[in-house]
């Protein structure tokens, strides 16, 4: 199943259960703007090369359009169009005045040097500078950019508009950055599974982790377990995995990792075969990488009775549909990873404001807004007795179905919940 099929599913599900009319669904499920160019640059040994870039603007009925740039060579207009919507939803459950878009170059970072990433992020923002900005599409890093992709970007967009930091979030420090922008992601899903863990009424300490995943987000979120006093039994990345049921010592496992690049050798914890993480004995099992890796085949062999979505789209809408029908315990992406999208916004607000933010303060607010979302979802899951992805899509709709009839559009009522 392709990633936007997956995507149009959870929507179409929870829009049958608002009785959504048929034509403000499709309204609603459509992307505003799908934009291909071709990005052409010099490599350093003199040849030319074409990549191929991409924006979706999904929805803009809340705020500005909000969402990552991905430099990946398995980028396209299904999968771009499927994170775009996500992005849509994702800003509307934890309520912040955005739409959502996402794009993306088909290319391949680690065959690029530094030089050439640096010609195809300007060249590509040559192509789009007039489709985004401030109060239009605000772009920010994503799998395989980050925050010096986001000062070329500054730069460059600054060269037709004049000095405009806010054009993208995400930064370094020194151009407008945001203090935690970082960790935002990872810390947010730390808070999302704190405050269900709470609910549950489990301690953290008690419970074992699986982390699929060592990048900006599998890493920090290792971390912030790892210093609660959580047991991350098992993380991988790209290229292997780790066991050690007693728990790995993460501190000590990023020293390694930021000395060897790799968790290979590692003498911490056993080498274990990487996609047998999924399917280890565990309590929580935390998907940090790629999308669609739960899928029809595996699900019945996962055994985390809770699983926190920390990557975009993880499951398959078949392994979703087992794993509630097998009373498993699911957090959605649009809920769990949408810490990095909320300090987006406070970076976003300080650029506007012309004022910086403490840390304790942006990671005061990332907590209250996941832990309001909690609450939300949680009330929902009650009162309609269904899962956390229902409860999500649900609510965001509401929300973004409400913004779209008040700014004009006249259909007859849909919002099943008052938000
Ligand atoms: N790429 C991140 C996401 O998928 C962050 C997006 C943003 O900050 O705009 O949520």
């Amino acid at each position: 199943m392709k990633a936007s099929e997956a995507t149009n599913y959870y929507f179409q599900k929870a829009a049958k259960e608002l009785h959504m009319q048929t034509q403000l669904e499709r309204i609603l499920m459509l992307p505003k703007r799908e934009v291909k160019v071709e990005c052409v640059v010099e490599l350093d040994n003199g040849e030319v090369a074409s990549f191929r870039g991409f924006r979706v603007q999904h929805d803009a009925s809340r705020g500005p359009m909000k969402g990552g740039l991905r430099f990946h060579p398995e980028v396209d207009f299904d999968e771009v169009n499927s994170l775009a919507s996500l992005m849509t939803w994702k800003t509307a459950v934890v309520n912040i005045p955005y739409g959502g878009a996402k794009g993306g170059v088909s290319c391949d970072p680690n065959k690029l040097s530094h030089q050439e990433l640096q010609r195809i992020t300007r060249a590509f923002i040559d192509e789009i500078h007039d489709l985004i900005g401030p109060q239009l599409d605000i772009p920010a890093p994503d799998m395989g950019t980050n925050a010096q992709t986001m000062a070329w970007i500054v730069d460059q967009y600054s060269k037709y508009h004049g000095w405009t930091p806010a054009v993208v979030t995400g930064k370094p420090l020194e151009l407008g950055g945001s203090e935690g922008r970082e960790a935002a992601t990872g810390q947010g899903v730390f808070y999302a599974i704190e405050a269900l863990m709470n609910d549950e009424q489990k301690n953290l300490a008690d419970l074992s982790f699986a982390i699929q995943g060592f990048g900006n987000v599998g890493s920090f979120v290792a971390r912030f377990i790892h210093e609660a006093g959580g047991k991350v039994v098992a993380i991988s990345d790209a290229n292997g995995a780790l066991l050690n049921q007693m728990g790995i010592d993460i501190h000590a496992l990023m020293l390694h990792y930021q000395a060897t690049g790799s968790l290979a050798e590692f003498a911490g914890a056993a080498p274990l075969e990487r996609d047998m993480l999924l399917t280890i004995e565990c309590d929580v099992l935390i998907p940090a990488a790629l999308g669609g890796v739960l899928t029809g085949e595996n699900c019945k062999d996962i055994r985390a009775h809770y699983i926190i979505e920390a990557a975009n789209g993880p499951t398959t809408p078949e392994a979703d549909e087992h794993f509630r029908k097998a009373g498993k315990i699911l957090l959605p992406d649009i809920f769990v990873n949408a810490g990095g999208v909320v300090v987006s916004y406070f970076e976003w607000v300080q650029n506007i404001q012309q004022f910086r933010w403490r840390l304790d303060r942006v990671n005061t607010e990332l907590k209250a807004a996941m832990l309001d979302a909690y609450r939300e979802l949680r009330a929902i899951t009650k009162q309609s007795d269904c899962d956390f992805r229902t409860a999500a899509f649900q609510l965001a709709i509401t929300r973004v179905a409400s913004a779209t009839a008040l700014r004009g559009l006249e259909t007859d009522s849909f919002c099943m919940i008052k938000t």
